[in-house]
This record gives structure tokens, sequence and C-alpha cells, in this order.
């Protein structure tokens, strides 16, 4: 339970992050495609509003992380859409006791009951593996907010951009290379999860089965929030929590800073927190919040509802004080560093009081790699073929952790392939339609030139 508390904060974070720029003018640029991709492209154009009444289609269901029925409606509404790309489905249950709706996972040139990529077909290209998810945050006692069109290029809706918009983006972009015949030679699995907003524990067993259909690729694509058509995110921060506790002596404060009475509780809590920001707080990619502060003559820490209760007077050294807070991290050598450096901190009490620090791991982070920088020159040439310009990395800063996090060990990942929008989890959140176009041809081509 520990764990739920702090992980609730840290995955309300997710997803959020993605600023929106107005793409590059492609009208007055010149395209360097093949034939088969100018196809591809034409066929997005002429299956748009097909695109848009899918869209409007699963963001008028309901698919709260909790309201299994609603996940598992979106999630055969896209079983469906993957099916007519020739894409074989199933459907991964969560055991009851996680509460969870599980996930939908569709797979080609794979052996669909094995994940094992078909020795019949080239080695050439990438075995992919796509992400998506079918959740939202939005729960069914939220105000309703069904699909809507705002003016001419903006659309309002739950989960219209955090990412059914996503997920339309990865399957019109497949349908449009199937209708081409262009996936004869792809080996890709493509992975809706359903409880991305807040998944399932314990973690092994709700993205047990996601990792180890990851293992089977060597690039993961992730579908979250496109941040303009330019942009794409080559690293993502991890989270994890801490829990921080402090015991002292305590006794009439007249004694306070002698030897025999010491400093008191929280006198030593304030130092530990204090010496985290002045130590740590200027490292890159490195944040770490304290979110709960309790200490007191009498202290209750209730860590099911991440809640407190306190009693003091002024004139009683306080014997016990408890820190919660998160940790988020570019690189696993980051956390482990910032952990040996704040436990130093804790070790070196003051007089009277002994403090002791728990570190929880959360969701790891998508390290910057060179493999993924790899990936992002084969989109940098998309989006140059498309003749919007070159694409780069995104800040890492800007982006909470995502399910791509949980593979990034073991293959080379992008996210950010999603669709653009505005007020990601708030209600009365938007897509950008002007741009989806865009976004779906430059999946739809990073696909196609990856997977050959
Ligand atoms: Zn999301």
């Amino acid at each position: 339970m520990k764990k739920a508390i702090l992980f609730t904060t840290i995955l309300f974070s997710i997803c959020i992050g993605a600023n929106q720029t107005l793409i590059a003018q492609t009208t007055k640029a010149t395209t360097t495609l093949s034939k088969e991709e100018q196809k591809v492209m034409d066929y997005i154009d002429a299956n748009m509003p097909r695109a848009i009444a899918l869209l409007k289609e699963s963001v008028d269901i309901n698919s709260g992380t909790l309201n299994i029925e609603g996940v598992k409606k979106v999630g055969a509404i896209f079983a469906r859409e993957f099916e007519k790309a020739n894409f074989k489905t199933k459907w991964v249950p969560m055991p009851d006791s996680l509460r969870r709706a599980g996930h939908l996972v569709a797979s080609i040139g794979f052996n669909a009951d094995q994940n094992v990529a078909s020795k019949t077909k080239t080695k050439k290209g990438k075995k992919l593996f796509l992400i998506g998810h079918l959740d939202t945050v939005f729960e069914p006692d939220m105000p309703a907010n069904p699909f809507t069109m705002l003016n001419d290029s903006t659309a309002t809706g739950q989960g219209v951009t955090d990412m059914k918009g996503g997920d339309v983006v990865m399957i019109i972009a497949l349908q449009a290379l199937q209708a081409q015949g262009l996936l004869k030679d792809a080996n890709i699995i493509a992975y809706l999860t359903g409880d991305e907003e807040h998944a399932g524990y314990p973690r092994e067993v709700s993205r047990g089965d996601f990792i180890e259909s990851a293992k089977q690729t060597e690039i993961a694509l992730a579908f979250e929030g496109a941040n303009g058509l330019n942009s794409v995110a080559t690293a993502r921060r991890g989270a994890s929590g801490w829990l921080l506790n402090v015991k002292a002596k305590t006794g009439h404060s007249s004694g306070v800073f002698t030897p025999y009475a010491g400093y008191g509780a929280i006198y030593e809590a304030a130092r530990i927190v204090n010496e985290f920001r002045v130590q740590l707080s200027t490292e890159k990619y490195l944040t770490f919040n304290p979110g709960l502060f309790i200490g007191g003559s009498e202290m209750n820490y209730d860590e099911t509802k991440a809640t407190g209760t306190a009693i003091g007077k002024t004139n009683i050294i306080s014997p016990a004080v408890t820190v919660t807070g998160d940790l988020r991290f570019l690189t696993e050598e980051q956390k482990i560093n910032a952990r040996k450096k704040m436990q130093a901190i804790v070790d070196n009490s003051l007089a009277g009081t002994k403090a002791t620090i728990e570190f929880q791991d959360g969701i790891p982070s998508m390290a910057p790699t060179e493999g993924n920088n790899k990936v992002l020159e084969v989109i940098s040439g998309v989006t140059q073929s498309m003749g919007v310009g070159p694409t780069i990395a995104g800040d890492p800063g800007s982006r909470g952790a995502g399910d791509i996090s949980y593979i990034a060990a073991y293959v080379d990942c992008i996210d950010g392939l999603g669709s653009s929008g505005r007020g990601a989890h708030a209600p009365g959140e938007t897509i950008n339609l002007k741009e989806l176009p865009y976004l779906i041809k430059r999946a739809a081509l990073t696909i196609y030139r990856l997977s050959r």
C-alpha cells in the first residue's frame, strides 16, 4: 500500500508535458517521397473523415482506468480496426485482484501465440513494438465531455488526445500501409494497455506480458502526445518515491540544543530536507519534492490515505517526523547516485536524533541512448522527405514517466508520435485536427521505413 500512495501522485503526471507548436508549412515545400510513400500520403488524406469518425466513436465511450467494461469496449473498437489492417488481435486479461481491464495486443508477421517473428520474413526490417493505451483519467463519475468540434481545427472530448488521438494515429497509419501492400514483410506488435494512467499492482503482473512482448522486438514507438511535427521524445524521466522517518529524544524545550536533550526530530528532518535541496537541486533532470511533512509531540501518519495528524506543544521537543517525497531522474545511474547522497545526508544525524530513509522504485526512466538517436535520424529523414524540415529530440524534463519506460532497457525507444493537443488530464482536453493528418503521415512513413 505504501507504494500505492506515493505513485498516485506520480502517475497523475504521466502523459502531461507536451506543448503545442504549429508545424512547419507543408504547402509550399517540396517532398522527396517514393511512389509508394506518396500513395500512403494520398490514402491518409482521403481517409481523414474516417479517422475523425473513429476518434469520435472511441472518445464517446468512457474508458476511465477503473471502468473495466468501458476499457474493454474501446479495446473491441480498436481490435476491429487492427483486423482491417490484417493484424491478429488478442485480449490479455488481468487477474480480478488487480481491478484492471487488461490489454489489447495486435500483431502482424509474428506468430500470434508465441510472439515469435516468422522465419520466412525478411531480416532486413526492424521488429517494431507500437505502444498506445485504451484508458483515460476520466472515470464515469466525472462530468461527461462528449466529442465536440470547437472550431474547424479543434475538438474536445475525454482522452481525445491522451491518447485516443494517438491510438487513431497508429491505426490509420497501419491501415494506410496495409492498403498499399507495404506490411508484407513487417513484424509489428501493437500493444494498447488498459491501465496506463493508473497501472495495476503489482507491476510485475500488470506489465509482465507487456515487457516480455517488447523483448521480442527491436524498436519501440509510443504514441503519447506529439509536440508538433518536428520534435519527438528520445528520453523520459523516471519516477520513484522516498519515505523519511526521524526519531528523537523528547523533553522540555528549554533543553533543546544541549548534548543531553539534542535537537529533536523537527530540526533534524528540516536539516535533512534542506540539505537535499542544497546539495542536489541544481543537478540537471533531477528533481525531488517533499509532498508531506508531519511532526509534533504526538503524530500519526496513515500511509494508505496519504494523510496524518499531529499534536504539538511549543515547550516539547518533537520526538518524531515523517516526510514523503518523490524523486525523478533521467538515468538509472542518476537515481542511484542521488539516493547515495541522500542516504549520506540522512546518516549525518544531529545529536539525540536518528533518521532512516526508504526508497521505492516506481517507473524506470527512458534514458537517452545512441540507439534512440538512430531512430530519431530515421524520423528526421521522414519529416524532411515530407518537406517539413528535420526532427529534433524534445526536452526530457518536459515529460513524466510512461509505459515505454518499462521497456527502455531492452529496446530502442521513441515517444511522442501521437496526436497533438492541449490540456491532457484536464476537463476540456482538446486535439489539434489540423496537425493530425501530418502526424499520421509521419507515423506511417516512420513505421514503413523502419520495418522494411
Ligand atoms: Zn497517455
